[in-house]
């Protein structure tokens, strides 16, 4: 079972002098919530202290300390005066043995209210306790009560291809529920995208503290943005807390997967890393690829000749083997903005080609490590961790939401409304009091609408990096490569010793390279096109039954928050979809071709009316027709309803009877 939903009980030690300094470092929202459960005493949530859901820009630019998304919006004194009303309830906590009051339903909703600044209907009131779990319940396993259902379930072998996120996730999952699985990895370790993406600089750029499992909170992140080995770390934590290691086997590549109509099964073909191959037969599959695993590398002449080194950032060698070299980095995407702030600071000469840059928001805690304070509240005050956890993730879903849906009339080739406008010139504005130079200004300031690209997260270094005396930004096209360095449209050479190619991912490429063949001999890829992946709700496709993809096709996330969150959602789903087959005693289950064509119908029509979606943008999102096959468009409470069960009329079922 989950092992971490309830909240901590670890009781208070700590003397007066420690709790006044720690609270210095903790979210003034969070700790007005832990004083409410300590203290059973609501009325400091009808007085005049309230947060404010700020917009991002403006939380990031006037962000105090290590506060992420800034501090809500309090002033001094008003922190200062819930410190010292924590202090006295902790106290008082603390000697009377740390026992809480009982908050009845209605406290609980009117605490959601002050923390979100609005009234929450009851489906996103729902939605929020679900994923914070105040009252320790998860909701999210599968509990099989029956022994009949417990017998199908044991005889229902599953395969997960892939251990990153979204493969621990459904292998912790599966075995709560007693289903048999194996984990396939063709890496040597845990991790996923986490595991490849080793380059310098790489972190995640989504709070650490709502960028893990619900049920598995990390209170000992050691940075608000956690870097790539941390995150590795915390899977591979999760992977042994919940005995799922033994399941996993690492260095087994899935080279193809057949549907036996006849036997409603699986043949799956893998390869181990000595190339020798084997067939496994499963009664599902669980896709936890993910979309960003397989590098791209850039379509340049020449390429071959250079005789440096070339190295993608998603599959990077060695370790600052680039000090004292001249590099180029091709790329001013998410990798590149992480990776050039750290080749600056060793490189002999570094050339940036940028075909376009990136908007950036301000957030001066990008790189902030946690204070003892916050892990310490995270730790020991009541419920504190939760609703930090709502706080962030709150912020991060309803702060900026509004600002990517385009206005039909808006007429602008550089936003697609009125409040995207405003983003833009806020954040315009951060770009510009950073830069002097009006002619890297040029350069680096981009012209086109806020969220036609992932927006990063920023505190500086990134164009602090390109003002190095040693950097220059190359805005002149890439015409060929030679075996000394790099040509450019204007005829002039760049040498170099090393190119990095930040290019990003065959994103658009879903399940690449494995070859899946469903029924009556179809292949997925022909059924896709080259790089048209449709699924309904992301998860099932037409035509496989059982095959469930896990951050498949339109369900990336691009303000809404969390991926581990949407991850949960589909896992769900998963789940009740073997429910469902358990309890009618069936084998195979195929979504409807109807179902699946209204959902994606919605889904292009909203994502078309959005920022990424606008015609003005090109980025990894859209597939070579210009279609999104990446993004999810839809509110992430819209997709946590649709996958909270799944409706028996979407699919066929087929089987003997079991
Ligand atoms: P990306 O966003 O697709 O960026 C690729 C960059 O390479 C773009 O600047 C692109 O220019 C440029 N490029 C591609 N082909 C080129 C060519 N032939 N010549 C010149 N320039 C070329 O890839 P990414 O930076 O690896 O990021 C992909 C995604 O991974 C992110 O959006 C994010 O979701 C995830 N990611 C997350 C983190 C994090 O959490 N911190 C870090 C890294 C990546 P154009 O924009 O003009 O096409």
């Amino acid at each position: 079972m989950t092992k971490h939903l309830q909240p901590s009980t670890d009781p208070i030690t700590e003397d007066r002098i420690y709790i006044a300094e720690a609270l210095k470092g903790v979210n003034t929202a969070a700790l007005i919530m832990s004083i409410v459960h300590m203290t059973g005493d609501t009325s400091i949530l009808r007085g005049s202290i309230r947060p404010k859901l700020m917009d991002v820009v403006a939380a990031g630019a006037e962000a105090e300390g290590d506060e992420p998304f800034g501090e809500g919006g309090f002033t001094q004194e008003e922190m200062a005066s819930v410190r010292a009303q924590a202090l006295e309830a902790i106290e008082s906590y603390r000697d009377r043995g740390c026992t809480l009051p009982t908050l009845d339903e209605d406290s609980v909703t009117e605490m959601f209210h002050y923390m979100s600044g609005r009234d929450l209907d009851t489906d996103y009131a729902a939605f929020v306790k679900e994923e914070i779990a105040l009252d320790g319940v998860d909701c999210r396993g599968l509990v099989l009560d029956d022994a009949a259902l417990q017998e199908r379930a044991q005889n229902f072998p599953v395969i997960i291809i892939g251990a990153g996120m979204g493969g621990v996730l459904a292998a912790i999952r599966l075995d709560e529920a007693g289903i048999p699985y194996t984990v396939l990895e063709k890496n040597p370790g845990i991790g996923g995208t986490w595991y490849e993406n080793c380059y310098p600089g790489c972190r995640v750029d989504v709070a650490g503290h709502s960028y893990s499992y619900s049920f598995e909170p990390n209170h000992d992140w050691s940075c608000h943005f956690p870097l790539a080995d941390d995150i590795r770390a915390y899977y591979d934590h999760c992977a042994e807390e919940y005995d799922v290691k033994k399941h996993i086997r690492f260095n087994t590549e899935v080279v193809e997967a057949v549907y036996d109509e006849a036997e409603y099964s699986w043949r799956v073909r893998v390869s181990d890393q000595d190339g020798r191959e084997e067939i496994l037969t499963a009664r599902a599959i669980i896709s936890a690829v993910g979309q960003l695993n397989r590098p791209k590398m850039p379509d340049i002449q020449g390429l071959d000749s250079f005789t440096g080194e070339v190295v993608h950032s998603g599959a990077w060698r060695g370790d600052g083997a680039l000090a004292g070299k001249r590099v180029a980095v091709i790329g001013s995407g998410a990798s590149a903005f992480q990776i050039i702030p750290e080749l600056a600071q060793t490189t002999v000469k570094l050339e940036v080609f940028q075909r376009s840059p990136a908007w950036m928001f301000p957030n001066p805690a990008y790189h902030s490590e946690v204070s003892e304070g916050q892990k310490w509240a995270l730790k020991k005050l009541p419920y504190y961790s939760k609703w930090y956890r709502f706080w962030l993730f709150y912020a991060a879903v309803e702060g900026v939401y509004e600002q990517t849906l385009a206005d039909e009339y808006w007429d602008s080739p550089l936003s697609v409304s009125a409040s995207n406008d405003e983003m833009r010139k806020s954040l315009s504005a951060w770009i510009e009091s950073q830069v002097a130079d009006p002619e890297l200004l040029q350069k680096v300031l981009p012209r086109y609408p806020p969220f036609g690209k992932r927006i990063l997260q920023d505190n500086g270094t990134y164009l602090a990096a390109l003002q190095h005396p040693d950097t220059e930004v190359i805005t002149t096209g890439i015409r060929a490569c030679v075996a000394d360095g790099i040509i450019t449209e204007d005829g002039s050479l760049h040498e170099v010793d090393v190119i990095v190619c930040a290019t990003g991912f065959h994103a658009d490429h879903f399940l690449f390279p494995m070859k899946i063949v469903g029924c009556k001999g179809i292949e997925l890829a022909e059924q896709w096109g080259e790089d048209n992946g449709r699924a309904y709700l992301g998860i099932t496709v037409p035509n496989f039954p059982n095959l469930f993809c896990i951050y498949g096709p339109n369900t990336n996330l691009v303000v809404a928050g969390s991926i581990a969150h949407n991850a949960e959602s589909q896992v769900n789903y998963i789940l009740r979809c073997f429910r469902l087959l358990f309890e009618n005693g069936l084998e195979a289950m195929n979504c409807r071709q109807a179902i699946h064509d209204q959902y994606n119908a919605k889904v292009d029509a909203a994502n078309a009316a959005t920022a990424w979606g606008s015609p003005l943008v090109n980025n990894w999102y859209k597939n070579s027709a210009g279609r999104i096959t990446a993004n999810l468009p839809f509110r992430i409470i819209d997709y946590w309803k649709m996958t909270k069960q799944p409706n028996p009329d979407d699919f066929i079922f087929s089987g003997r009877s079991l």
